[in-house]
């Protein structure tokens, strides 16, 4: 195993050991259960938008659940990631997480990696097992989705 896949294994294994934003809130807008059965894993998902200068926000992201570490840690950096931004960016932070699962195992050439996914970096290598792709995209499912149903309740009007 190379270096930065040792380092990354760590960034997973930390966020499994001590996960941001898990222990679900009492406000909330949509929440939303999602399960990754060829895995066994669990995502309960709430969220709470508001209105925000650069549209909707989301102002509360809390989640609990259980599965292997991909899952859990992913859900963690998912939470990190979204949390407190517009919806239209998190969306786009969904949408090139998904980007990085499609990776293979290796970023393409010239691949330039937004900041703002944190430590999602560490999920590059998880790319490389089809199997486990749906294991780290549980959590953005479940964000995406419990989104959507706030929004759709009219949320942060
Ligand atoms: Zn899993």
């Amino acid at each position: 195993m190379g270096a930065m896949e040792q380092l990354y294994q760590q960034v997973i294994l930390d966020h499994a050991k001590a996960p941001a934003h898990k222990g679900l809130q009492e406000a909330f807008d949509a929440e939303v259960h999602h399960v990754n059965p060829t895995c066994g894993d669990e995502v309960t998902l709430r969220v709470r938008l508001v209105p925000g200068e650069d549209g909707v926000v989301i102002e509360e992201l809390s989640w609990d659940g259980q599965g292997c570490s991909i899952s859990q840690a992913s859900a963690s950096v998912m939470a990190q990631d979204v949390s407190g931004r517009s919806v239209e960016r998190a969306m786009e932070l969904s949408e090139e997480f998904r980007e990085l699962m499609n990776a293979r195992g290796e970023l393409p050439a010239g691949y330039e990696y937004d900041e703002d996914l944190g430590d999602a970096e560490a999920f590059v290598g998880v790319s490389k097992f089809p199997a486990r792709i749906k294991c780290a995209l549980l959590g953005w499912m479940a964000m995406k989705d419990a989104v959507a149903q706030a929004s759709a309740q009219g949320g942060a009007r």
